[in-house]
């Protein structure tokens, strides 16, 4: 039996790892490759496996990263379960038809280029009706369940509190006589961080392979973050503009609406009208809100379905676009939550559009601005923007509040390996070099961990 690391081994996206036991072939992972057009290419190639043989797939969490090539494995033949959490199940039926529409709709845009060149048209990446195909073939399942899911192969999983329904997965294994314990982290939350339980710890096991995205970086603490938010917003009051906040539709933007409620008074929210202006994250919002069994204390207590609309009594919801522009004639007093999180799409635009040259507006990022985005420009201090071909000026205030990751730190990382009593051997993955190569010197330095990093295409014998 081993694993063999195919996608998300020296870099962030693309996570697949394929386990081998007993005749059996297992996918943990089936995720989009992000970033570079040239890297996105690689979407399309074949896989390096036949996806007709694979047994089964384990979905760690939603983001695409993790499960956007799943409508693909399924047109090439995939036909058995995807196990997941029910949450995670709920949140892809949002996430993959979305991705399927932006295919669609890029590949329309491209290909009217096309025509006017005479160049013959090019396919989606994968369509609406291959995502709902691949949708057909979720299980959903709950944490802490131990269950068979084929000869010699138990799966259980636990929750890794980075966003609703994400899961570290263990995979019990056998061959021979010979039994394993693999466990894979998934993408680990931040302890501490609003709504969500703290990641799961696990004791014992033969083989880890834990995740390294910030395994270089040690995050601001969540109290000062949050208090941040709460100073920007106070401050914005008296510029009788509005205040946009770019947010990615599933996660960050719960976070946010979850912080209004819980500092409801001590921001003065009241003053302001609050605004969720994304259908895709109206909808993961209320995944989030029907899975509340899945709150820490915390947000039981204080973010029901009962309670959401007196503790939030200003939040509007913009589904149509009607609505939407209705928004943008809005001047002052709004605190507008859209999509896209890095301004890469989205309505969150418009709103540029309608406010970022206005001295009186602010604006407030709280996620992860990657090179070449828009979001990225305007972070780094841009004097004017491009939308639609118009020029605009930048005269907003523009903040980045940086400690709302979904993801653990250094630190964070560190202490949910030392839980592993027996501190079985550790392969990092999703990371990129500098980061998956900055933890394993700390791990082994900290706790003499036999740590790697590990490579792309890398073959690892668990017998
Ligand atoms: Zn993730
Ligand atoms: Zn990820």
């Amino acid at each position: 039996m081993d694993i063999q690391l195919l996608g998300g081994a020296g870099r962030v996206t693309g996570s697949c790892y394929l386990v081998r036991v007993a005749g059996q072939q297992v996918l943990l992972d089936c995720g989009l490759i992000q970033g570079l057009a040239k890297d996105e290419q690689g979407n399309r190639d074949a896989f390096p496996f036949d996806p007709a043989a694979i047994d089964a797939v384990v979905l760690s969490h939603a983001h695409i990263d993790h499960s956007g090539r799943l409508p693909l494995l399924v047109r090439a033949g995939f036909r058995g379960p995807i196990y997941t959490h029910r949450a995670c199940r709920d949140l892809c039926r949002i996430m993959l038809k979305d991705a399927a529409y932006l295919n669609e709709r890029d590949a329309e845009w491209e290909n009217r280029k096309r025509a006017r060149r005479e160049l013959p048209p090019l396919e989606p990446l994968y369509t609406l009706d291959d995502a709902r195909a691949a949708l057909r073939q979720f299980k959903g399942l709950a944490y802490g369940k131990r269950q068979r899911i084929g000869p010699g192969l138990r799966l259980c999983l636990h929750d890794a509190g980075h966003i609703l329904g994400s899961a570290i997965v263990e995979l019990e294994l056998s061959e021979n006589g010979v039994a394993r314990k693999l466990v894979f982290s998934g993408d680990l939350g931040q302890t501490g961080a609003p709504i969500l339980e703290d990641p799961a710890v696990i004791r014992e096991a033969d083989l880890v392979l834990m995740e390294s995205t910030y395994g270089d970086r040690l995050h601001r603490s969540l109290q000062q973050t949050w208090q941040e938010i709460g100073e920007i917003i106070e401050s914005a009051r008296s510029g009788k503009g509005n205040v946009l906040i770019p947010a990615f539709a599933v996660g960050r933007t719960q976070d946010l609406l979850y912080l209004f409620a819980r500092n409801f008074d001590a921001w003065s929210l009241d003053r302001w009208q609050i605004v969720l202006d994304s259908p895709m994250a109206i909808a993961a919002t209320e995944v989030y809100y029907r899975h509340n069994e899945l709150y820490d204390a915390e947000a039981r207590r204080l973010w029901n379905r009962d309670q959401r609309k007196t503790v939030l009594p200003n939040l509007s919801l913009s589904q149509t676009t009607n609505q939407s522009m209705r928004v943008n004639r809005i001047s002052s007093g709004a605190i507008i939550i859209s999509a896209s999180g890095m301004c890469t799409g989205g309505r969150i635009r418009h709103h540029l559009k309608h406010n970022i040259w206005r001295r009186g507006c602010h604006l407030i990022f709280v996620g992860y601005q990657a090179t070449g985005t828009l979001g990225r420009a305007i972070v780094d201090g841009a004097r004017e923007i491009k939308l639609w071909g118009e020029t605009i000026k930048v005269r907003a205030n523009v903040h980045t509040v940086g400690g709302l990751s979904a993801h653990a730190d250094q630190a964070g990382l560190t202490s949910w390996y030392e839980h592993f009593v027996n501190r079985p051997p550790l392969v990092l993955v999703h990371g990129e070099p500098d980061s998956s190569d900055a933890l394993a010197k700390h791990l082994r330095e900290r706790l003499q961990a036999p740590v790697s990093v590990g490579a792309p295409g890398q073959r690892i014998p668990l017998g």
